[in-house]
């Protein structure tokens, strides 16, 4: 509407019905016109385009507007920092209506100098379609997971098919997935393969398929999919080879050969268990084959220390209605507790953070008072008082000293003016790290996967210095985010840092996103007793006192 000049009046009624719809995470589907009024509290026209586009799935007006929008200037508004009126200008000024002209049009420089833009607008764009071209058909694990289990056991039922198991990526449950790969165990390729065509979801690609290998997509959400085949005397070798990295195949195991060249010598080998201890080596989880760390944790012993869901006794990290959450303070504690966690460390964002509603000095007052009657009435539960401190611009925290000290724990979070360079956002987390008051840095680069680059940051030098200052990185546990990045686990643990497995759950349902923290944090090699939140409500409460009665 914005784009084709609509009515102002017309497109606010719109978008705060929209957020209306959003904040309050109301169900259009089952709803007539008068309930859309009544309980959604919008008014008749916007009720009835509501029922219409929720009953048919579109509505004339919206294909109307659609007709005359080319389909590249709908691309071009997915672009981020773009709103509808630079898009605008893009399309009437340059004549830009795709993302690949828009490219161009940067490249040579046009951007800069269109009225309204400017050299460092078009850095920013340039920077971000660069990013889009290199994240095109990528998932996060966390988005398809569901569906490829659900598709897993659709084929498991198929005629010829024996077994089936996710191998390549998505089998070590990377973070990131751009094709996902099964293998199926058969005893006839060729009429399992021609059962395929019977599943809905799924389209081929006859060009890159093969006797020998289906290839194609999952058609919604649309996924590549590759999916190869064994006898099920060679399934299990086939899952091996198809499971590991390259690095993790071409270890040097036993005898001076290869982790694959023991393989080729078992090709009948019947279990992992089997073919692992062959190697001289104990089962090594398939997300661990990466090549990365877990030949040190299996020479060590460790593999039966790695972390696991149950070992978390409490969730820290958590926001709630007295910012931007969702669910009161109470709702979040009763659910933690009922999931049978220990304790619930709250943290909202601090008064710097308004955009996010964060917390003037009375509000923090006002929920410690809540927290005390929470903490007196679900006892032995307990509730500890945090709050996620933005690092404010030069690396101080975001209250005086007096207020930080009220506070059990509280997390550092860098949140604005995220374009630092390497330099500049390693020296302001420096600061942050050396207050006294930091118990626990949070998401240390700020990176979205798939959406946004983390600012750059000295990994090492950030370790460091938490190691020396005694604070806490967590593995924030969104699959968004997934920061700390597995990769730099093992180095902080050998620095002695721990590490905590937040969701950073703005609403209840949050809380189960702690699987992909700990499927992050095992990946990098994180042991059970250098977890922090895998410790006991009592030991974190002294850990936090003893931290606090340190500061002079
Ligand atoms: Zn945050
Ligand atoms: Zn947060």
């Amino acid at each position: 509407m914005e784009l084709h000049d609509e009515n102002s009046f017309k497109i606010r009624n719109y978008q705060s019905a929209l957020n209306n719809i959003d904040r309050n995470d109301i169900s259009v589907i089952d709803k007539n016109v008068d309930q859309l009024q009544s309980e959604a509290g919008m008014g008749k026209s916007i009720a009835e385009f509501v029922f219409f586009l929720a009953t048919t799935g579109t509505h004339p007006y919206l294909e109307e507007l659609l007709a005359k929008t080319p389909s590249g200037i709908l691309e071009i508004l997915e672009i981020k920092g773009l709103g509808p009126k630079k898009v605008k200008a893009l399309w009437e000024d340059l004549n830009i209506t795709s993302t690949h002209e828009l490219l161009e049009a940067c490249q040579s420089g046009q951007v800069a100098i269109a009225k309204g833009f400017g050299e460092k607008t078009q850095v920013s764009i340039l920077a971000s379609l660069q990013f889009r071209e290199a994240n095109q058909g990528k998932w996060l694990y966390a988005d398809i997971e569901d569906m490829v289990h659900e598709l897993t056991t659709n084929i498991k039922g198929l005629k010829g098919v024996k077994d089936i198991t996710a191998v390549g990526d998505f089998g070590r449950k990377l973070e990131i997935i751009e094709t996902v790969e099964c293998l199926v165990s058969t005893e006839n390729q060729r009429e399992a393969m021609s059962e395929f065509s019977g599943l809905k979801n799924l389209e081929q690609d006859k060009k890159s398929s093969s006797p020998f290998k289906w290839s194609g997509k999952i058609i919604e959400p649309q996924v590549n999919l590759t999916i190869h085949f064994a006898r099920p005397s060679h399934f299990v070798e086939e899952k091996i080879v198809r499971t590991g990295t390259k690095a993790h195949l071409l270890h040097l195991a036993e005898g001076e050969k290869t982790m694959i060249e023991v393989l080729r010598e078992n090709p009948q080998i019947t279990s992992e268990n089997e073919f692992y201890k062959k190697a001289g080596l104990p089962w090594i989880p398939e997300e661990l084959r990466e090549g990365y760390i877990e030949f040190d944790l299996a020479k060590a012993g460790k593999i039966p220390q790695l972390l696991e869901d149950k070992d978390l006794k409490g969730i820290l990290h958590n926001h709630s209605t007295y910012s931007d959450g969702k669910h009161t303070l109470r709702q979040m504690a009763e659910y933690c507790k009922e999931l049978g966690y220990e304790y619930l460390g709250i943290s909202d964002h601090s008064r710097a953070a308004f955009y996010a509603g964060g917390l003037e000095i009375e509000k923090v007052q006002k929920q410690h008072l809540e927290i005390d009657q929470l903490n007196k009435e679900l006892a032995p539960f307990r509730i500890f008082k945090g709050i996620e401190s933005d690092i404010l611009t030069e690396g101080s925290l975001d209250y005086p000293d007096e207020v930080l000290a009220g506070f059990d724990f509280i997390v550092s979070s860098i949140h604005s003016n995220l374009g630092m360079d390497r330099k500049k956002a390693t020296s302001r987390l420096l600061n942050a790290i050396a207050n006294p008051y930091t118990t626990i840095l949070g998401h240390p680069t700020g990176r979205l996967l798939l959406r946004r680059e983390g600012y750059p940051i000295d990994h090492k030098v950030i370790i460091d210095a938490c190691a020396i200052h005694n604070v806490v990185i967590e593995i924030n546990a969104n699959p968004w985010r997934l920061d700390l990045d597995w990769r730099w686990v093992n180095y902080a643990m050998e620095k002695g840092v721990m590490l905590s497995i937040n969701p950073d759950a703005h609403e209840m349902e949050g809380y189960a996103d702690m699987k992909y923290g700990v499927i992050a944090g095992r990946k990098g090699g994180l042991t059970k007793d250098m977890t922090f939140n895998a410790r006991s409500a009592n030991e974190i409460e002294k850990y936090f006192q003893d931290r606090k009665s340190k500061i002079k």
